[in-house]
């Protein structure tokens, strides 16, 4: 933890007042929002090379996605609606990853015997069969795709994919080798970025 605050506390002098300077009307519109898990390997920034201001994240415990209901209010309906409505955000994505602690967890509920809450989370947001014969990739593959069906059918989402003025991407990130490939709808497969 130390050396964490020894970068923050140093960090002002490694930006020189970049940020602070700029003016909401110098400000970098951003260029997508990056839905991804809170896994600490997995890091936006790093993986698209963006600068400040140009991804909006969201970040959840194996990018899980509510399924949209009517009335109910999320943390995640609500900062896909700013993104989208307000920031004019015209690309999603959304980015699993190998490794996934909390797909693991999925698929071996024994192992989130001490994190009921997380435990409830996958199960309430996360629709998807059981599927044991699954590898671990091959079930994070999965659960990306099923994330994918969800945010889709966001109704804000859903409108502006049907006309156009929105891009929805899926991802999956290998935090082994830093590969990245992109879902094919119309495969269902996988292909490098
Ligand atoms: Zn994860």
């Amino acid at each position: 933890m130390q050396s964490l605050i020894d970068h923050a506390r140093t960090f002002h002098q490694k930006v020189g007042g970049r940020e602070q300077a700029a003016t909401p009307q110098d400000a970098v519109a951003p260029q997508a929002m990056f839905v991804t898990c809170s896994d600490a390997h997995v890091i936006p920034s790093l993986i698209t090379g963006a600068r400040p201001g140009e991804l909006v994240e969201l970040r959840t415990a194996g990018n899980v996605i509510p399924p949209y209901r009517l009335g109910r209010l999320t943390a995640e309906a609500a900062t896909i609606e700013y993104a989208v409505n307000i920031l004019g955000v015209q690309d999603v994505i959304i980015c699993g990853h190998t490794r996934c602690g909390a797909v693991q967890g999925r698929v071996r509920s024994s192992t989130l015997r001490s994190a009921p809450t997380t435990r409830w989370w996958l199960l309430q947001t996360h629709r998807w069969r059981e599927a044991p014969a699954l590898t671990d990739e091959e079930a994070a593959r999965a659960h990306l795709v099923a994330q994918l069906d969800k945010l889709r059918r966001y109704p804000r989402m859903a409108r502006r994919l049907a006309s156009g003025r929105l891009r929805l991407h899926g991802w999956f990130y290998e935090v082994e080798t830093g590969v990245v490939s992109h879902y094919r709808p119309e495969t269902g497969g996988f292909t490098p970025l």
